[in-house]
């Protein structure tokens, strides 16, 4: 449920209302916008809703607001404006495209520094590369772990683009933190509870990737878990979901970001590399990402796909992704109106 306070209610009414909806059994969430406040109220507590229904005619209320949807914090109901997040001086969600590019995993330190220089020079904002890696097969290179940590941390320091970095167990949390300016949870984990509600407590903003058979709002459900656990910093990103057509390795669900930036807050980004799997399509794909309304993109890059030691198929070398930038530049004056 969401209260809407009237313009001008007094501190006093505005207490009185936080008070009562905590003795109801629920949290109040206050957002204090430049005329009014809004109170979102979370919580499971089904038993007393009608004593928060009540509210209405409490001094200072001007409507209580049931919601239908079961995510409250993520909800456009709740806050209409778009949260901007912003990530070591970059600003997601704002009127620029913002574009994360890099290598799927950190493989060596001359193949992350070459492909940073590259991408920064071609224009992306922001440094991605995976240290600890969710492959399918336990024979599969798993990613060079903390080693990857120190070399992202030097691409860092040499070029200045924040580095994002999947965080795959909660055990992992303190030193990817250390190093990252974003942590990224992977779309095998986007249900992993015990990690959302950690990462919920750390400091850091987070991306989090659509599971590849998660429904919209089981994703928006996850991103409740951690905006409702304390961390409001959050950008969501569509990377394709599985359906019955194997030509692309997943199946890039552009609808659901329109959809998303309709019901929710958050910045939305796509990748396309892993949504289509195939290194031709990746251009194409991140032109309609942006025309349908994403915030930003995450493209896969290696200085020798052939070489790559995970997801080659689907990464764009570096001229590549020059090319993609410079096909780009037109559209990233957004031609698409803000939703
Ligand atoms: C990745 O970004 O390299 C990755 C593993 O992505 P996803 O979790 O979307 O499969
Ligand atoms: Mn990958």
């Amino acid at each position: 449920m969401i209260i809407n306070m009237i313009p001008g209610a007094t501190e006093e009414q505005i207490n009185h209302i936080v008070e009562r909806i905590k003795e109801c059994g629920f949290q109040p969430h206050l957002i204090q916008g430049a005329e009014r406040t809004v109170i979102g109220v979370v919580g499971k507590n089904r038993g007393r809703r009608n004593e928060v229904e009540a509210l209405r005619a409490a001094p200072g209320v001007e409507e209580v607001i049931p919601i239908a949807q079961p995510f409250t914090l993520v909800s456009r109901e709740l806050q209409p404006e778009r949260t901007v997040v912003e990530v070591a001086g970059v600003r997601i969600g704002g009127p620029e495209i913002v574009v994360m590019a890099g290598p799927c995993s950190v493989e060596s330190r001359e193949q992350l520094l070459e492909t940073a220089r590259s991408v920064k020079a071609a224009g992306a904002n922001m440094l991605r590369g995976g240290a600890y890696k969710p492959r399918t097969s336990p024979y599969d290179f798993q990613g060079l772990g903390v080693e990857a940590l120190g070399i992202l941390k030097e691409a860092h320091e040499e070029t200045g683009l924040p580095i994002v970095t999947e965080v795959m167990g909660v055990e992992e949390i303190e030193a990817v933190a250390e190093c990252a300016d974003m942590l990224q949870v992977g779309a095998r984990n986007m249900q992993n509870f015990p990690l959302l509600r950690r990462l919920a407590t750390v400091p850091r903003p987070i991306l989090l990737k659509r599971g590849p058979s998660a429904t919209v709002k089981e994703w928006l459900l996850a991103a409740e878990y951690l905006l409702s656990g304390g961390n409001s910093n959050i950008v969501l990103c569509e990377r394709g979901i599985r359906t019955f057509e194997t030509e692309t390795r997943n199946t890039m669900d552009l609808a659901a970001v329109a959809l998303v930036k309709e019901l929710c807050h958050l910045p939305v980004i796509v990748d396309p590399s892993h949504a289509t799997g195939r290194r031709s399509l990746v251009p194409a794909a991140s032109r309609a990402a942006i025309a349908i309304g994403a915030d930003g993109l995450m493209i896969e890059v290696h200085p020798c796909p052939e070489r790559a030691l995970s997801d080659g198929p689907q990464s764009l070398d570096l001229a590549g992704f020059t090319d993609l930038m410079n096909g780009l530049r037109r559209p990233l004056n957004r031609f698409v109106a803000a939703g």
